[in-house]
């Protein structure tokens, strides 16, 4: 009796059946030859490991895992979770695969080397049996190489990258895929693989069903993107949208966010300022960071955008280090960002800026130190967007902040958390301070219970200028 035909979905980060491009042509090409779709997850934790994922991040994949299972059980498809070992291990979950009658392979295309090479190992592997496997670009809005000058060279800075950005967004468009239609009931027989396991529960706070967090997409669009320009940078108010973790594992896609966003803001993009458009930029940003590390390789080997800066010799003090991870440096603003990073898995966007800004520029440590402990923390780690914004903070970037931009953690903080309210929540030590004194409290002594500064800012600063100065001056003239 002739196999029926098995249509392999392999589930990466599009961990959702809206608008997932793979699984939705599998299920059209099934229709077509009366065969089945069968989608597969391998979580690969020695890979996460070396990765640095965060065990929160972990967690959400696993628990959004078990969710999709469940929605695609509706719709007769089902889900394959294994577990696996490492990226190695990919290729021979397949191949065990293969003899149930598989006659594709569609998936969703990932750009770091790693995965790269993972991704071609498997469609050599199923290359001997003349099994053609379908990689979708659909991790940006816009494919990575399909922003470019006139000259056809890829843009090093952002804003007439964005501005062409979105040219191709009038002229293209955004499309999304429908979710795939139900299937007959298949009684598939696997081999035998060790299913995936679950987490440690601790992303338990983040719901994974797939129509809530739509939801919640959804909600930000029609009622709380008008405030977003004003409420951004504050991280006492709940003023940014919170998707990114679900944009990292893709249970969200970015398409989905801006098809949305024209959908409930449309008018409001008309104007540059408003908080639709500033929200836009943000998602145009996530683009922008993964075409530059699409196109330069070596970011993703952890080198500096501007190579000089990788001679610079940072003096990477481990007792400031180990300051800066526990929230214990005396800066109020630094210390309460990263206890929020410890306690929560997240930290909102200002923080980042001013906690990388202070490791490098205040305790003169090298950027990819603190770059490996966020994504060791962060429930939304993302390389390209991690990468981006530490090389960003560090001055070492491509349309990095200037050197010599240094934030000052203090005014930073009577700027972004004026009445103190973000700093008591994490630090109630310091939750007796007047809204003026909580931002530096060490006048005329530093507060009981609280830390004593590890650096003088000020002095700090000057070391900072020269170590970069050492570099630039020796900079080629050519
Ligand atoms: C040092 C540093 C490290 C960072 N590490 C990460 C990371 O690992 N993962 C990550 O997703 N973002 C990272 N960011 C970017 C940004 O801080 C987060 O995306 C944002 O705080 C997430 O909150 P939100 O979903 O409420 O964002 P919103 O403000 O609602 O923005 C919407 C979405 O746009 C994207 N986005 C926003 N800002 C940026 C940005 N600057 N660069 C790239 N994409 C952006 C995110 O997908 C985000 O969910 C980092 C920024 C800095 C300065």
């Amino acid at each position: 009796m002739e196999k029926t035909p098995v249509h392999l979905v392999w589930l990466r980060h599009d961990l959702r059946y809206h608008d997932n491009q793979a699984l939705y042509t599998a299920r059209e090409a099934a229709q077509l030859d009366n065969g089945i779709v069968l989608a597969l997850y391998i979580a690969t934790p020695l890979s996460w490991q070396q990765h640095d994922m965060a065990m929160i991040r972990q967690d959400l994949i696993r628990r959004r895992v078990a969710a999709l299972t469940a929605e695609l059980a509706e719709l007769k498809i089902p889900l394959l979770a294994v577990e696996g070992m490492d990226y190695d291990s990919c290729v021979a979950v397949i191949a065990q695969l293969l003899p149930l009658g598989v006659v594709a392979l569609y998936a969703q295309q990932e750009y770091e080397v790693r995965e790269h090479a993972r991704d071609h190992a498997v469609a050599a592997k199923l290359h001997e049996q003349q099994i053609p496997c379908y990689w979708f670009d659909r991790l940006c809005v816009m494919p990575p190489g399909s922003v470019l000058t006139q000259q056809g060279d890829i843009y090093k800075v952002f804003t007439p990258f964005k501005r062409n950005w979105l040219v191709k967004l009038a002229t293209f468009g955004v499309k999304c895929f429908p979710k795939p239609a139900v299937q007959s009931a298949t009684a598939i027989v696997v081999p035998n693989l060790t299913p995936m396991q679950a987490g440690d529960n601790s992303s338990a706070g983040w719901p994974v069903a797939e129509l809530e967090v739509l939801n919640r997409m959804r909600i930000f669009c029609q009622q709380r993107v008008q405030d977003y320009t004003t409420a951004r940078d504050f991280p006492a108010i709940d003023g940014t949208s919170s998707l990114s973790a679900y944009l990292a594992i893709g249970v969200l896609s970015a398409q989905q966010c801006v098809a949305r966003l024209q959908h409930e803001a449309g008018q409001q993009l008309e104007q540059e300022k408003s908080g639709a458009s500033v929200w836009l930029s943000e998602l145009i940003w996530r683009d922008f960071y993964k075409h530059i590390l699409v196109a330069f390789p070596r970011l993703i080997k952890h080198q500096a955008f501007q190579t000089e800066t990788d001679r610079i010799n940072w003096p990477n003090d481990n007792r400031l280090f180990a300051a800066w991870c526990r929230g214990e440096t005396g800066y109020p603003i630094v210390d309460a960002a990263m206890r929020q990073l410890n306690e929560t898995g997240w930290m909102h966007n200002r923080l980042r800026m001013i906690t990388a800004s202070f490791l490098v520029k205040d305790l003169h440590i090298d950027w990819r130190w603190g770059e490996r402990y966020f994504m060791s923390k962060l429930i939304d780690g993302d390389f390209a967007a991690n990468n981006g914004g530490w090389q960003w903070a560090a001055s070492t970037g491509t349309d990095a902040a200037p050197y010599f931009r240094i934030f000052n953690p203090v005014t930073q903080s009577e700027r972004f958390d004026p009445s103190g309210d973000f700093i008591r929540r994490y630090l109630p030590m310091l939750a007796s301070k007047t809204n003026k004194e909580i931002h530096w409290p060490h006048k005329p002594v530093t507060a009981k219970g609280y830390f004593r500064p590890v650096v003088e800012h000020n002095e700090a600063r000057k070391l900072t200028l020269a170590l970069f100065s050492a570099v630039k001056s020796q900079e080629s003239p050519c």
